[in-house]
């Protein structure tokens, strides 16, 4: 039999939040890998579980990676668990889930709890587009010119962070993107003392300041806002349709044609369309 690897989401903080589905797969698989396996002990145990455990985490994925992998093309069946959320994000499952996929093992994904959608939901910030950014490096050059790339961002933008580097992170974003940028700061998400700070990055960094952060942190940026379109002008519209015209479309096509392309009225571009 084919073997072939779960992903399976485990609580961010609430263990009530194990799926039905997610504890049968942990229990029918032949192997778990876990990235902390204390953490995942406790799990199974909570669980009721008894299940064998391979710890695969970064500093050992490289290796322990290619012994899972034969396990699994010998036809074992794995769950891979993360220290807590879904496997894969922001984690190393990331490599495992290439690995398999690139020799032709089936990975399936089971959904469930994960920090980042988790936030976004409840952030109040734009859902409708956004983009996801995980960690910013710890060397000051690469984490400034990430968050550089991001300044004329419009889309939600979701970030993770620990306690310790809240605030540094924090100045560095109200460098790159201003202090009065909107922001959501979700901390304990799904635990007892869940809290959702909704602000500006400027008043983050009082608050911050005054009372050093706890819990561990997702960080939900509200996007750039659009730029006014510029309005495409007479000369604009008057050097569109001789392009087109030059292509060889005639005069009343052309003056449609620039119409749609430059969202100009027709009698705008045809007044335009007299100078030539
Ligand atoms: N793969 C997991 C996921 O996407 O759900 C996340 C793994 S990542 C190594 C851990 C980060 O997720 C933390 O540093 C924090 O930013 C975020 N996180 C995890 N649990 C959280 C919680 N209960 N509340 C707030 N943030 C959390």
């Amino acid at each position: 039999m084919a073997g072939m690897l779960y992903l399976v989401p485990t609580p961010i903080g609430n263990l009530g939040d194990i799926s039905i589905r997610c504890r049968q797969t942990l229990e029918q698989a032949d192997f778990i890998a876990a990235e902390d396996t204390r953490v995942t002990l406790k799990l199974l145990n909570h669980l009721g579980l008894k299940k064998s455990l391979v710890s695969y985490y970064e500093h050992n994925k490289a290796a322990k990676g290619n012994v899972i992998l034969d396990r699994i093309l010998a036809g074992e069946v794995c769950a891979l668990v993360s220290d807590a959320g879904s496997p894969a994000i922001s984690d190393p499952g990331e490599d495992l889930v290439k690995q398999c996929a690139e020799a032709g093992v089936t990975v399936c994904a089971i959904p469930g709890p994960c920090a980042v959608i988790t936030a976004l939901s409840i952030s109040r910030q734009s859902t409708g587009c956004f983009c996801f950014e995980g960690f910013l490096s710890t060397a000051k050059k690469s984490r400034r010119e990430h968050l550089e790339s991001l300044t004329n961002e419009t889309r939600t933008m979701i970030f993770y962070e620990a306690p310790h580097k809240l605030l540094s992170t924090l100045e560095d974003m109200a460098k790159a993107f201003g202090p009065d940028r909107p922001i959501s700061l979700c901390r304990e998400l799904t635990k007892l003392h869940e809290e959702v700070v909704r602000t500006t990055l400027g008043q983050a960094i009082e608050k911050y300041a005054a009372q050093p952060p706890k819990g561990e942190f997702v960080l939900v940026i509200a996007g750039a806002p659009e730029r006014e379109k510029e309005a495409a002008t007479a000369d604009d519209a008057a050097a569109h349709v001789q392009a087109l015209m030059d292509q060889g479309l005639s005069r009343k096509d052309a003056i449609r044609q620039t119409a749609k392309d430059l969202d100009l009225p027709k009698n705008i571009v045809y007044d335009a369309a007299l100078k030539i």
